[in-house]
């Protein structure tokens, strides 16, 4: 597999940014928190005042100073109550953001040394944290993709399945939507198509029966069809940049695929979009992933509690 990093130096993370910013589990808490309740500050309920909270040694928490009601900066996110470090976390995150083509779940167990198991697993909920609904505008290109591959090449329990499809959608320079769907017909596009753009966007695609269907879908959608079998390239109309997102997706998960099955697709497709969409932001992926892990947390039972309240 070609690993080749065209990350740029804004972009860059490097294992020295990662011990000098985090080089202990405490610290790895510590930015939580601060990410979470910015300077600590945080309401307590039992007292009904909002202030600083406290580190209790030992511990996941931190505490009121004046009635000692604990507080739990992990509690929702994808942290809690996983019996992995911190600092494996974050680690697992910087590798999946600092790579073009994706990580597998061997090399994760290689450089952390949690079981394959447990890498796979937290790729998923990583995964989880890149998934994104966005809206693009145009002009956009449009193609779909088939993935699944040859019977050779799989398990014995996967052969004989269908290829799955997936219909990707970009803007030219911009952002990609990229979504799995149950098969390539008009009822399964459209729907796609409708939520991704505005009416009367500028669609090209190539001559695929099913996507010169879109023209009747009646938001004006204006489609270009692409004609391959001509030598040159005619102006605008060509799907170079949809056909460049495929190609890395499929360099990056093709080997890997075959192993999880389609209805892991869609996560794979998330993670690829996330890091292709974030391509020109000058911050470094990670931080831009990591910070994500508290935008994206599940109610805590105590944050539940206080929005029941109305607090
Ligand atoms: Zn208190």
């Amino acid at each position: 597999m070609n690993r080749r990093q065209t990350v740029p130096p804004q972009q860059k993370y490097t294992v020295k940014d990662f011990e000098r910013e985090f080089p202990t589990e405490d610290a790895c808490l510590e930015t939580v928190m601060h990410w979470r309740f910015p300077e600590g500050k945080t309401l307590c309920v039992t007292c009904g005042v909002e202030r600083k909270h406290y580190r209790v040694s030992g511990r996941t928490s931190y505490a009121c100073r004046a009635c000692g009601n604990h507080i739990y900066p992990l509690a929702g996110t994808i942290f809690h109550k996983s019996s992995t470090s911190l600092r494996t976390w974050f680690y697992v995150m910087r590798l999946m953001a600092s790579t073009r083509i994706g990580v597998s779940a061997k090399q994760i167990q290689r450089e952390t040394g949690v079981t394959y198991k447990t890498a796979w697993r937290m790729m998923k909920q990583v995964r989880m944290l890149m998934s994104e609904d966005i809206k693009l505008s145009g002009p956009v290109e449009m193609d779909e993709a088939y993935f699944g591959g040859s019977d050779s090449n799989k398990h014995s329990h996967l052969r004989g399945r269908a290829k799955t499809p997936a219909l990707g959608i970009v803007e030219r320079k911009g952002r990609v939507v990229a979504r799995v769907i149950p098969d390539a017909s008009k009822a399964s596009i459209l729907p796609v198509v409708g939520e991704v753009l505005q009416p009367r966007t500028m669609i090209y695609s190539d001559e695929s029966a099913t996507l010169a269907q879109v023209r009747w879908m009646g938001k004006s959608h204006k489609l270009a069809t692409v004609n391959h079998s001509k030598s040159y390239v005619d102006g605008y109309a060509h799907t170079n940049t949809i056909d460049g997102f495929w190609s890395l997706v499929k360099r990056g998960i093709g080997g890997v695929y075959y192993q999880v099955g389609p209805e892991y697709l869609q996560s794979y497709l998330d993670e690829y979009s996330f890091r292709y969409n974030r391509r020109k932001v000058m911050r470094p992926m990670f931080s831009q992933l990591a910070e994500r892990t508290t935008m994206q947390v599940c109610p805590s039972a105590r944050e539940s509690k206080l929005a029941q309240l109305g607090l």
